[in-house]
């Protein structure tokens, strides 16, 4: 007896205008639960588009957004990141002046206050138990009491995922998470997202530029070209794609 699993997140024929253009072009995808979705293509063909009203942070012109088979199409950025919604943006989000363990304080309390600490039970306590487990995942202790700004530019993009990740969502986006890291510290930020999806099952959707990075962690992909959907499929079929190939992976 198979149940038909619900996605997670679905999105139905979206598109969004800009004056005359369609940056998104009645795009349909579904994210299914526990999964690594990259969204690639050249620039302009409307990744950041799709993920802003994929986030609430920009309405769609038309089509859909529905969590687990709620219509959330037209729910605001905070509420969906109450709903489990978390992200990360291209630019870093952390304070350069607090610590780390202040930084992924002031994460886990922001969504705790306007969750009247129904996620992270136990008010101030749970916060800091939060912290700790937090710097033990993303084996940040050593770095506890440094200000953010005294990192590595790699270690605060863990900071930063760290800081998303503290809410426990259910989903979360990265805007090119392996943008301006280090290969070393490349292989750390993989290991470190496959270990939040494996064992915490935080569903991920990126947009990322580094093919060797989506083609090793993603479990699909979807490809994007001028705002419509252009291929989607597992990384292999996506490398041996001739329209992909041609229109994006060529040169
Ligand atoms: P990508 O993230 O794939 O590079 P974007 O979603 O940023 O693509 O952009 C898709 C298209 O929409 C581009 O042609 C871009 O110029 C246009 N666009 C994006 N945001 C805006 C905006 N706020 N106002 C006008 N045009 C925009
Ligand atoms: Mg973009």
């Amino acid at each position: 007896m198979s149940e038909a699993i619900q996605p997670l997140l679905e999105v139905d024929n979206l598109s969004r205008r800009f004056g005359p253009q369609l940056a998104v072009d009645g795009v349909s995808l579904a994210v299914q639960p526990g999964e690594i979705l990259g969204v690639i293509g050249p620039n302009g063909s409307g990744k950041s588009t799709l993920f802003n009203c994929m986030l609430g942070q920009l309405a769609p012109s038309a089509g859909e957004v529905r969590l687990s088979g709620r219509k959330i199409t037209t729910m605001g950025a905070a509420d969906r990141c109450h709903q489990g919604m978390a992200r990360t943006f291209q630019l870093l989000q952390t304070f350069p002046g607090l610590t780390v363990a202040q930084n992924l304080r002031v994460a886990a309390q922001e969504h705790q206050g306007s969750m009247l600490s129904r996620l992270l039970r136990g008010g101030w306590g749970g916060t800091e138990r939060a912290v700790q487990r937090s710097l033990a995942f993303f084996k940040l202790e050593h770095l506890a009491h440094e200000r953010a700004e005294a990192l590595s530019y790699g270690q605060q993009k863990l900071l930063d995922i760290a800081m998303a990740l503290i809410v426990e969502p259910r989903i979360l986006f990265l805007d090119e998470p392996a943008g301006g890291v280090t290969p070393q510290m490349i292989a750390q930020l993989k290991a470190l997202l496959l270990a939040a999806n494996r064992e915490r099952g935080v569903s991920l959707v990126l947009v990322e530029h580094n093919m060797d990075f989506v083609m090793s962690i993603c479990t699909r992909i979807v490809v994007l070209a001028a705002g419509r959907i252009l291929a989607q499929g597992t990384p292999q079929q996506i490398l041996h794609n001739p329209t992909v190939i041609e229109a994006y992976l060529g040169g």
